[in-house]
């Protein structure tokens, strides 16, 4: 018998696999990776990752053998049918970006949804297509397969597929092209739909509040420099997604400040030399590793 412990569903290898783990050490939590293959134990906290297929994490969430799940939003999309056992999206974490989209042989005229009327698409999404399809109104046959779906319109099987696309590589390959968006993907927290184990509700609370920390630090820069106190409001103003700088005198210049403030966007050579050309000088551009 295992002591209790939260429980995160993780993908055990492929695209997310990594990135989850990096994601819950990121996060201050230590994971001991023992002989136990499918269950990785955390060293400073009570909590257990479960690592399995990635179609079953919202299952498991669904049903509460893990309190949390990290999975594909188009996983996700694909396995609820809605009702009490749909696990709950958490947050968004930013990693692991992709696009369910629908595509066709180059050439296929589009114009929207309703060019897809009475055709056959292929796709693993069945029902995000149909979602989509009913959405718009369209009724087409939907030709449910377990993989390879980009090969069907050559095989003409089908004349349209519905796959997940990041670079548009394969499509490339494969002769077609991305025609519109069924759904815009990303890697999830997910949680049960009943709430975690009530004695780790403070726990999962906090480690969301790591999550969103974490997420939120990735890009983001502290930046510092000295502003004409005359120029202030035009060089704040340059400062991307920055709300309240920190505005400090500066010994002995009465014209001069020091301006300090976490900048949520990424930090340009473009924007310091905007920066400068609005008289800032001595600007420093710090890496941010965490914030709460
Ligand atoms: P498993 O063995 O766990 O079932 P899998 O083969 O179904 O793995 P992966 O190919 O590892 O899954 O993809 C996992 C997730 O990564 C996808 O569900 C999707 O959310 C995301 N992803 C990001 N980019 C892509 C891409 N180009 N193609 C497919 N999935 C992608
Ligand atoms: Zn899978």
């Amino acid at each position: 018998m295992s002591a209790p412990a939260l429980r995160i569903a993780v993908q055990k290898s492929g695209r997310l696999a990594e990135k989850s783990l990096e994601l819950i050490e990121a996060a201050g939590f230590r994971i001991m990776k023992g002989a136990n293959d499918l269950l990785y134990r955390v060293e400073n906290a009570p909590i257990d990752i479960l690592r399995v297929r990635d179609d079953d994490i919202p299952t498991f969430v669904g049903d509460g053998v893990a309190d949390f799940g990290i999975v594909g939003r188009n996983v996700l999309a694909e396995a609820v049918e809605d009702g009490a056992r749909a696990p709950v999206e958490a947050m968004a974490l930013g990693f692991g970006r992709c696009t369910l989209k629908i595509a066709a042989p180059i050439g296929f005229k589009y114009a929207n949804a309703h060019s897809l009327a009475g055709l056959r698409i292929a796709t693993t999404y069945p029902r995000s297509l149909k979602r989509f399809l009913e959405a718009h109104g369209v009724q087409a046959e939907i030709l449910t397969m377990r993989g390879a779906v980009e090969v069907a319109p050559r095989l003409h099987l089908a004349q349209a597929i519905c796959d997940l696309v990041s670079t548009g590589a394969t499509l490339e390959a494969n002769g077609l092209e991305a025609l519109d968006t069924v759904l815009e993907s990303e890697a999830v927290l997910i949680r049960a739909p009943k709430g975690v184990q009530a004695q780790f509700a403070a726990l999962g609370e906090s480690m969301i509040a790591r999550f969103k920390g974490v997420a939120a630090s990735r890009g983001a820069k502290y930046i510092m420099m000295n502003a004409p106190r005359a120029r202030l409001a035009e060089i704040t103003a340059i400062l991307p997604g920055a709300d309240a700088p920190t505005i400090t005198p500066l010994a002995g210049r009465e014209d001069v400040l020091a301006v300090h403030a976490v900048c949520q966007e990424s930090v340009f050579w473009e924007t310091l030399e905007r920066l400068k050309e609005a008289g800032a000088s001595a600007i420093l551009v710090l890496p941010i590793e965490k914030m709460m």
